[in-house]
C-alpha cells in the first residue's frame, strides 16, 4: 500500500507547476514549482483567480475556447503567455483538466504548466 502522504508529497515535489482551483478558477492549492515559476508565494495566490497569471494580452476568444472545453468536461491544452510577479513574460505550456467528484459533479480543475520559453 502507498504511504498516506505520498500523493501529496509527489505533487508537492513535481517539477511541473501544479494548481487546483474551484469551478471558477479560484486557486485552492499551488505546489512548490508553481511558486518558483510564477514568483508568487502560496499566500499570494490562494483565493485569487488564475487570471492573475495572465499577461493581459491574450485574445478573449482563446479564453472562451478554454472555458467551453473545460466546462464540457474535456481537457484543454495550449500555450499562453503568462506574466510572473516580477513582470517577466513567459510561454506557458498548459494543461487544464476537470476533476469530477464522487457525486459526478464538476467542482475543481487541475492545472499543470511549464515554462517553454526556452524550448526549441
Ligand atoms: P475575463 O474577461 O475574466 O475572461 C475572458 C473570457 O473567458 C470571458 O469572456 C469568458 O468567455 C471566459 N471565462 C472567464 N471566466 C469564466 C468562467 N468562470 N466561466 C466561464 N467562462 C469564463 N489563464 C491564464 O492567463 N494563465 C494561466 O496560467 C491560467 N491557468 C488556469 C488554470 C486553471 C486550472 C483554470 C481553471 C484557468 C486558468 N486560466 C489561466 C484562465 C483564467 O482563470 C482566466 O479565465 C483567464 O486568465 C482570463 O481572465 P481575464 O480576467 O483576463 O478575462
Amino acid at each position: 500500500p502507498l504511504p498516506p502522504l505520498l500523493f501529496f508529497e509527489a505533487v508537492e515535489q513535481s517539477p511541473i507547476a501544479i494548481s487546483i482551483t474551484d469551478a471558477q478558477a479560484i486557486i485552492l492549492y499551488a505546489n512548490r514549482a508553481f511558486e518558483e515559476l510564477t514568483g508568487y508565494t502560496r499566500d499570494e495566490v490562494l483565493g485569487h483567480n488564475e487570471s492573475l497569471l495572465s499577461n493581459n494580452a491574450t485574445p478573449t476568444n482563446i479564453y472562451q475556447q478554454l472555458w467551453r472545453t473545460i466546462q464540457a468536461r474535456q481537457t484543454w491544452s495550449g500555450t499562453l503567455v503568462n506574466r510572473t510577479k516580477w513582470g517577466g513574460d513567459y510561454l506557458a505550456e498548459l494543461i487544464i483538466t476537470p476533476v469530477i467528484d464522487r457525486d459526478g459533479e464538476l467542482k475543481y480543475f487541475l492545472g499543470m504548466h511549464r515554462d517553454v520559453t526556452k524550448v526549441h
